[in-house]
C-alpha cells in the first residue's frame, strides 16, 4: 500500500484506541519537538504533569515520505504496535498501574519509570555507542516498564489488526517480521542466532519467560561529567538529576555505586529515590511500599521493597487481567449494551 493508504489506517486505529481506552491524547505527526523527523519504530509518551493527561506521539515520517510510493508491510505494521505502545501500553501504567497500592509488580513498573525519569542516560533510549559506552544492549533494553508497554503494545496490536479485518497482509507473519527486524538491534527477549517466531503467541511467551530476568538485570550506566555529554543529551534531553546529584561534592561514590551494582532492581531504587527526592509530587501510589529516601536507596542494606518480590509475581499476562478489571470497574455501560 502507498504511505498515504498506510496513514490511513494508522488514522483509524488512533480513532480506535481513543474510543476503547482513552488513557490520554494521541498525536500523529512528522516531526519531533526539535524539528527532526522520525520514524514510526519510534514513538514518544509525555508523562502527564499533575492533574493532567499524558500525551502519546506516533511521528509518520516513514508515510509522509512516501505519501504516493509503496511502504512495506512491516513498516505499517510497526505503526500500529507503536501506536498500540504508547497510548495503550504506557497509558495503562501511568493511568491504571501506577495508581495501584499494595500491587508488587506495578511498584516494581512504576520504580523503574521514575528511575528512567532522573535521566536520560540511565534510560538509555539513544545509541549508547555515540556516548562512549560499550555494551551489547542499549540500555533502553533493560528497562522493564518498557518491556512491558512492548508486550501490551504487540498483544494489543495483533487483536486490533486481526478483528478489524483492514490489513491487505498475514498479520501474524508479518509481525513476527517484525520483530526479526528488531531483533538484530538487541531486543526486550533474545533468542539464539536463526530463529524465527512462527507467531505472535511464541513472542508473546519469550516476553513473558524472559521479563524476570529484564526486571532484576543489570542496567548499564555510566555517569559523565556535563562537559563530556554530546550536546544532542546535554541541549536536547530531559533534565538529567542524576548527573545534577551525581556532581555534587562527595557524591561520586554514589555514581560508582549505581553504576557498579549489578542488581536492576536496586539500580532503579537508587535512580528513581533521585527523582522523588526533587518531585515528590510524581511519587505514584504504586510506591508507596517502595524504600525511596535517597540515603536509604543508596544504603547497602534497603531492599527496594519488602517483600522483595518473587519470579512468580512478575508476570506481564497478569497487566491484562489488570486492564480487564479496569473495564469491569467501569461498569457495563463502557462498550455499550451487549
Ligand atoms: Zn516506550
Amino acid at each position: 500500500m502507498t504511505g498515504s493508504e498506510a496513514h490511513a489506517l494508522l488514522v483509524k486505529a488512533k480513532d480506535y484506541v481513543d474510543e476503547h481506552y482513552n488513557y490520554g491524547s494521541i498525536f500523529l505527526d512528522t516531526e519531533d519537538e526539535y524539528g527532526d523527523s522520525m520514524s514510526v519504530y519510534r514513538g514518544h509518551t509525555v508523562p502527564p504533569e499533575r492533574g493532567d493527561i499524558p500525551k502519546f506521539h506516533v511521528r509518520c515520517s516513514d508515510f509522509y515520505d512516501r505519501w504516493n510510493d509503496r511502504v512495506d508491510d512491516v513498516t505499517v505494521a510497526a505503526s500500529i504496535v507503536t501506536l498500540f505502545h504508547e497510548a495503550v501500553g504506557h497509558g495503562f501504567q501511568l493511568r491504571s498501574a501506577y495508581m495501584r497500592q499494595d500491587d508488587p509488580l506495578c511498584s516494581v513498573l512504576a520504580m523503574n519509570f521514575c528511575a528512567c525519569q532522573a535521566s536520560g542516560r540511565y534510560y538509555g533510549d539513544y545509541d549508547p555507542s555515540d556516548y562512549g559506552i560499550d555494551c551489547d544492549k542499549w540500555p533502553y533494553f533493560s528497562q522493564c516498564h518498557e518491556m512491558a508497554a512492548q508486550y501490551l503494545g504487540l498483544k494489543f496490536a495483533r487483536d486490533y489488526m486481526h478483528g478489524s479485518g483492514m490489513f491487505p497482509f498475514d498479520v501474524e507473519r508479518v509481525l513476527c517480521e517484525y520483530e526479526d527486524v528488531r531483533l538484530p538491534d538487541s531486543d526486550f527477549i533474545t533468542v539464539s542466532d536463526g530463529f524465527h517466531f512462527g507467531n505472535v503467541d511464541q513472542i508473546l511467551e519469550q516476553f513473558e519467560l524472559q521479563f524476570p530476568g529484564v526486571v532484576r538485570g543489570k542496567h548499564e550506566y555510566q555517569f559523565s561529567r556535563r562537559e563530556l555529554f554530546d550536546e544532542k543529551v546535554s541541549v536536547k534531553g530531559p533534565i538529567d538529576l542524576l548527573e545534577n546529584a551525581f556532581s555534587k561534592d562527595g557524591s561520586d561514590c554514589r555514581s560508582k555505586r549505581l553504576s557498579n551494582c549489578r542488581d536492576g532492581m536496586k539500580q532503579d531504587q537508587m535512580a528513581a529515590s533521585v527523582f522523588v527526592d526533587r518531585y515528590p509530587q510524581n511519587k505514584f501510589p504504586a510506591l508507596s511500599g517502595v524504600e525511596l529516601r535517597p540515603d536509604k536507596a543508596f544504603g547497602y542494606i534497603s531492599d527496594p521493597m519488602k517483600p522483595m518480590p518473587p519470579d512468580s509475581v512478575l508476570k506481564l499476562s497478569y497487566l491484562v487481567e489488570l486492564m480487564d478489571d479496569d473495564r469491569n470497574d467501569a461498569g457495563p455501560d463502557l462498550d455499550g449494551p451487549e
